[in-house]
């Protein structure tokens, strides 16, 4: 997530002074000249060279790599998985199509879309299933998910132009994707009619994907699923479904998640339940007894003189630790009734059974027999 915030907020483009449609050649090339001007062997002693030097290679380390630069445009262009963590502005660039819009509706459709297909469209949403253990599901995961659906085209990194060409600036609007009219004292702007608004055009378009930048191919997807997902539980990745059209942010991508049961522990919210037995004797002069957690470790449990069967007992903190609270452990007691006596113990629960008294005895006979 941290290297996602900082792709977001880091232009590797600008650090290369590349374009963003630049080909892996062209990336290359700037990247070297810019490590040689900057290289600590060049530049003894010079600090500031030294993280230029840095911040150049940790700009190709990304964009100079074809599957990092996809990913890393699809952060740039959608936000870090996970959305953030407070108001924030999207900078979502809609090229000159907003203001062909804005002025659609002030001046009575003088700067309509230019055949609908040119505005930004957002990508479809995915659906995925995961399958996890208990405890994966207790602690949460970091894990891979493969599948096919509708990806950044791999060929061309989704500029939709052939390898080793580029989308090149439209030359009608000089790349600005809207071109101005004067009217007396007013100057409009519609989207330019040559290049659909989007500022660029491909000359040569990619074979895999026809110009599109979308191709439907396997892919794997990172994902973090947080500790405490619930069997059926449904997370939504933002941002990771389909990519947009023409600048269109991505779908989102919902993973539903399906946790398998334990042997051993149960759930119940962020509580686990375990069920421990214990001997008669324990249950009736009370005792210490040893819990498993699903740590693995074990905790003590006091149990009083006169512990009924069946009776739950918290062990506070043992339970799901989320992000913003943790369950307990909720341990029921099993009373375990022996059988196969040896003559010793028949003899020893028969004289027991003398003295006690039967719990169905009523108030009234437990009075007139003191
Ligand atoms: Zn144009
Ligand atoms: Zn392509």
């Amino acid at each position: 997530m941290a290297a996602q915030r900082e792709w977001f907020e880091k232009d590797y483009y600008a650090v290369l002074g590349v374009s963003k449609e630049a080909s892996d050649k062209e990336i290359t090339k700037a990247y070297r000249r810019l490590a040689r001007q900057y290289h600590p062997d060049a530049n003894p002693g010079d600090a500031a060279a030294e993280e230029k030097f840095k911040e150049v290679s940790a700009a190709y380390d990304v964009i100079g790599d074809a599957t990092k630069r996809a990913e890393y445009d699809e952060v740039r262009r959608v936000g870090p998985m996970g959305g953030f963590g407070g108001a924030q502005n999207f900078n979502f660039d809609v090229g000159g199509e907003g203001l062909g819009d804005l002025f659609g509706q002030m001046f009575g459709g003088r700067g309509r879309r230019g055949g609908g297909s040119a505005g930004p469209q957002r990508g479809a949403d995915i659906s995925s299933t995961l399958t996890l253990s208990f405890e994966e599901a207790a602690h949460g995961l970091t894990t891979t998910l493969h599948l096919t659906a509708d990806a950044q085209c791999s060929s061309c990194a989704g500029s939709g132009a052939r390898p080793g060409t580029s989308p090149k600036a439209c030359s009608a609007c000089g790349g600005r994707g809207s071109v101005s009219d004067n009217q007396g004292f007013f100057s409009f702007s519609s989207p330019c009619r040559s290049c659909g608004g989007q500022g660029r055009v491909i000359e040569y378009p990619c074979s895999t994907c026809r110009g599109s930048g979308i191709e439907h191919r396997p892919r794997e997807v990172n994902v973090r699923i947080p500790a405490g997902v619930n069997d059926g539980q449904r997370i939504r990745l933002k941002g990771r479904g389909a990519p947009g059209r023409n600048s269109g942010p991505a779908g989102d991508l919902f993973v539903e998640c399906h946790v398998l049961p334990h042997p051993v522990f149960a759930r119940e919210g962020l509580n686990l339940l375990v069920r421990v037995p214990v001997t008669f004797t324990e249950a009736v002069l009370g005792s210490t007894i040893t819990v498993p957690t699903l740590d693995g470790g074990d905790v003590s449990l006091r149990l009083k003189a006169g512990t009924q069967s069946g009776s739950r007992h918290r062990v506070k903190g043992k339970g799901i630790s989320t992000a913003k609270q943790t369950g307990d452990l909720i341990v029921t007691v099993d009373v375990h009734v022996p059988t196969n006596l040896s003559d010793k113990e028949r003899e020893a629960i028969e004289a027991l059974h003398g003295v006690l008294e039967s719990p169905r005895t009523t108030p009234a006979d437990a009075k007139g027999r003191s």
